[in-house]
């Protein structure tokens, strides 16, 4: 009980045995790093790039000025690890230089990695400008594309990867229900997997992330995100690979459980939530999140999986 707790309070994520759950932070630029350094995050698992992209309208910045920024980012985690976004253009976040101006309906439109396929020059300038960040660092990079859709999309990306010489693990996000029902085929052409759960279920449920009456549909407790949790969640571990969540789920103390028994391998949210989900995992044995992880998918609706998840871990 004593050791939980002090586990609980700093060091690095895990359950009550010992299986290693890496909390990682979710940032969107270099003022985002203290937070999550002081969170005592183990390295960052979505590093938003867009933020680079929003200052100017009309053009991409230079090569020079994203190394610097990437540089900035990857040096505060010498020991650890940066997972980064490539450029997540389109739908809520438009690019008027990159977005298609007349699109009937953006989010199912040119948006992800399909806006960089369109233009492969923005994406090998990103892709450069890591490489000469990382470069003489001792940090894991590992970079990751936004919206893979299907196999094509995730070979894709990997050749660009390695036409610009990067030495960095290279992944796929899973925000889109095929390349869960796919994964195994994703992983055929990448390293690693990171479930987007805000996207995810956007699209299996076919609700605007942005429209609030809509929240239920949003709910990430909802046994269908957490079906599509597991599916990809499975083929990873079948091959042997990394499948981590950095969507809003991973901040839910309870859910991290959840997705920690459903075969995810790493939580990646906000560097304040981290506190909370390494104080809650740490009460909780492997096989007591599995318990609960067969319990909620077992609920037919969200509130079900909660109240079912609450009794197996005993919580009032
Ligand atoms: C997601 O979709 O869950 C995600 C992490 O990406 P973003 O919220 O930036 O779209
Ligand atoms: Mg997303």
């Amino acid at each position: 009980q004593r050791r939980a707790a002090v586990a609980a309070v700093s060091g690095p994520g895990a359950t009550s045995d010992g299986h290693a759950v890496p909390l990682l932070a979710n940032i969107g630029g270099v003022g985002d790093v203290a937070a999550a350094v002081q969170a005592g995050a183990e390295g960052v698992g979505l590093f938003r790039t867009e933020f680079l992209f929003l200052d100017d309208h009309k053009q991409a910045p230079s090569v020079e000025v994203q190394q610097e920024a990437y540089r900035q980012v990857l040096e505060a985690f010498p020991e650890g690890r940066v997972v980064v976004r490539v450029l997540d253009a389109g739908a809520d976040k438009p690019l008027d230089f990159l977005t298609p101006a007349e699109e009937p309906n953006p989010a199912l439109g040119v948006r992800g990695l399909r806006t960089l396929l369109d233009h492969p020059e923005v994406l090998a300038g990103q892709l450069t400008a890591l490489a000469r960040a990382a470069d003489g660092l001792s940090v894991r990079l590992e970079v990751m594309a936004p919206m893979v859709a299907d196999r094509a999309d995730a070979a894709q990306f990997a050749a660009a990867c390695q036409a610009a010489g990067l030495p960095a693990k290279v992944g796929a996000m899973v925000e889109i229900p095929s390349a869960a029902l796919r994964a195994g085929a994703l992983l055929r052409e990448v390293d690693f997997l990171s479930l987007g759960t805000n996207d995810l279920a956007q699209y299996t449920f076919a609700a605007d992330r942005q429209t609030g009456s809509l929240a239920r549909l949003q709910d990430p407790w909802q046994p269908a995100l957490l079906d599509l949790v597991h599916a990809a969640a499975q083929a990873a571990q079948t091959r042997g690979k990394s499948c981590g969540v950095c969507g809003e789920a991973a901040a839910d103390p309870l859910l991290a459980c959840v997705l920690t028994g459903l075969g995810v391998t790493s939580l990646s949210m906000s560097p304040t939530a981290i506190p909370r989900v390494r104080a809650t995992l740490a009460q909780y044995t492997l096989a007591a999140c599995q318990e609960a992880a067969r319990a909620a998918l077992a609920a037919d609706t969200p509130q079900e999986a909660r109240e079912a998840v609450k009794g197996v871990l005993g919580v009032a």
